[in-house]
């Protein structure tokens, strides 16, 4: 039997033990002395994606887990050859914080990176499908928009656009004026969709300003810049800045959107498929 299969079945019940039973098992599981003495590996359980080395990484899986808000990956070497009792040892483990046991090798999801893969192959040779970067984006747009609880109305918008003298934040031209999220509102930035987060800006502006730095678009113009800060600052915004583990959150949010769209292509391709074979 592969044992690092089954250690992958098994992990989803341990980090939910973590979660929900005991709260410092989680640091216990990232010591390479504890690993040892548990399961006779050598390797932390596991380890924050954002702390594993660049030699390191082939040591773990690829899978990233969440717990306790942190990304995590599971160490992938599970075979000490001639003494090793890994799996007894992941047995008793389990026993003793009364985890069920799943014995049966865990099988990649349909989704895997290979089946995406695959389709990605199929689809990028049709002209004008929509790409799903589109989707992944605005999936990652919508939950960083729902941070917090603000609310504000039309009227609050327009309140905004008043306070910078009808005119776009950035070179100053009035007229057709639309929202700009000052902090870009991706994954590399985490802008968020606060009233402190919007002016109005031209259409130029908007589009050339794209994913970069208000005061990086803005230099040579402190004025400018001095008065964006001020707006933040009147209604407490403050941008999440860097944040590595938000960052690599939302990048598993961005590979499950993908992977949703590609599991929903297989269960409607084998329907077909088997509504052929029916006739
Ligand atoms: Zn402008």
């Amino acid at each position: 039997m592969k044992i690092g299969k089954v250690v992958q079945r098994n992990i989803p019940a341990i980090f939910k033990y973590c979660e929900t039973q005991d709260q410092s098992e989680f640091a216990r599981l990232q010591d390479r002395q504890y690993s040892k003495e548990t399961f006779d590996i050598n390797y932390p359980f596991c380890q924050p994606v954002s702390e594993i080395g660049q030699t390191e990484h082939i040591r773990y899986w690829k899978d990233n887990h969440i717990v306790h808000g942190v990304p995590v990956r599971v160490t992938s070497q599970w075979f000490n050859p001639g003494t090793s009792n890994s799996l007894q040892l992941l047995q008793k483990y389990l026993a003793k914080r009364g985890i069920e046991f799943d014995d049966t090798p865990y099988m990649f999801p349909e989704s895997s990176p290979d089946a995406a893969l695959a389709t990605n192959r199929k689809t990028r040779g049709r002209y004008k499908l929509h790409a799903i970067g589109n989707g992944q984006n605005a999936v990652i747009r919508f939950i960083l928009g729902q941070l917090g609880d603000e609310q504000f109305s039309a009227a609050h918008w327009d309140d905004v656009i008043t306070s910078f003298g009808n005119s776009c934040a950035y070179c100053g031209a009035k007229g057709d004026l639309s929202m700009d999220h000052v902090v870009p509102i991706n994954k590399q930035k985490l802008g968020e969709h606060r009233i402190g987060n919007l002016v109005p800006a031209c259409r130029s502006c908007n589009a050339q300003k794209g994913s970069t730095d208000f005061q990086d678009f803005l230099t040579g113009d402190p004025s400018k810049i001095a008065a964006i800060e001020a707006h933040m600052a009147k209604h407490s915004y403050t941008p999440i800045g860097d944040h590595k583990n938000i960052s690599l959150i939302l990048d598993i949010a961005h590979q499950e959107i993908r992977q949703l769209a590609d599991r929903y292509v297989t269960i409607i391709e084998a329907m077909l498929q088997d509504e052929k074979g029916d006739t």
